[in-house]
């Protein structure tokens, strides 16, 4: 057995059943997807639109692919047509292009709003604020091409356990309330996409349904 199915196998025994492990395979050889595959992994994470979409074309179409970069709008009608997820929605009008991008194609794409919740500044994602500010400007039935599915966050990069814990316990937190106040009807606002190699387990017990996984089961990327 290959240590990639190896790997796979460790983690799905570290998390419960009902979380959803993504692969984020980017930057990784092609030959290091198709262990995974062969293994019997179905799902995976890009964050980049050419990746992807390269990707696509080239596996198997039983894959279950997962935007997590960073998506700029003049991009969005190239993933479309086969994404399952978009976990980066940082932008009212990078929800309309998904929205009137994924009419043409005829999908409902599931999305999840980027939430910005660590201490580094670089990192997109709208501010807890923020995505209130814009839940409160839009009404829902103007999206009908997109599945509003939950939020995504990544904890600041540090040593400090305690760090991540809070901040993933105010992304459960805000995902919680924002559930209430405007998605108590939709049974399908129910994701929290946290949790890396570094700290899933972490993400895992302050409520994560969804983990993206890279360096864990691939081992380091190729360099930019
Ligand atoms: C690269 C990346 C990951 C995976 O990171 P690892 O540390 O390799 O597990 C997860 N989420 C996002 C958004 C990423 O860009």
């Amino acid at each position: 057995m290959s240590n990639i199915s190896q790997n796979i196998k460790q983690i799905l025994k570290e998390i419960p059943q009902s979380v959803k492990l993504i692969a984020v395979s980017k930057r990784q050889p092609d030959a290091k997807l198709w262990e995974a595959y062969d293994a019997g992994h179905r799902i995976f994470g890009e964050n980049l639109v050419q990746e992807l979409v390269r990707k696509n074309n080239f596996f198997p179409k039983d894959i279950e692919w997962h935007m997590i970069g960073h998506l700029q709008k003049n991009k969005v009608k190239y993933i479309v047509p086969f994404v399952h997820c978009i976990h980066s929605v940082d932008s009212l009008d990078l929800l309309k292009e998904i929205n009137k991008r994924a009419e043409k194609v005829n999908r409902k794409i599931n999305c999840l709003f980027e939430i910005h919740i660590a201490k580094e500044a670089s990192k997109f994602g709208l501010s807890s604020q923020g995505i209130i500010e814009l839940l409160e400007t839009i009404s829902l039935y103007q999206f009908p091409f997109i599945k509003f599915s939950g939020l995504m966050g990544m904890a600041t990069y540090t040593n400090n356990e305690q760090i991540v814990h809070q901040e993933f316990k105010m992304l459960h937190t805000l995902f919680t309330n924002i559930k209430q106040t405007y998605f108590s009807n939709n049974p399908d606002f129910k994701e929290i996409s946290m949790g890396m190699s570094s700290d899933y387990k972490i993400a895992i017990d302050t409520g994560s349904t969804m983990v993206r996984i890279g360096t864990t089961i691939f081992g380091e990327r190729l360099s930019k």
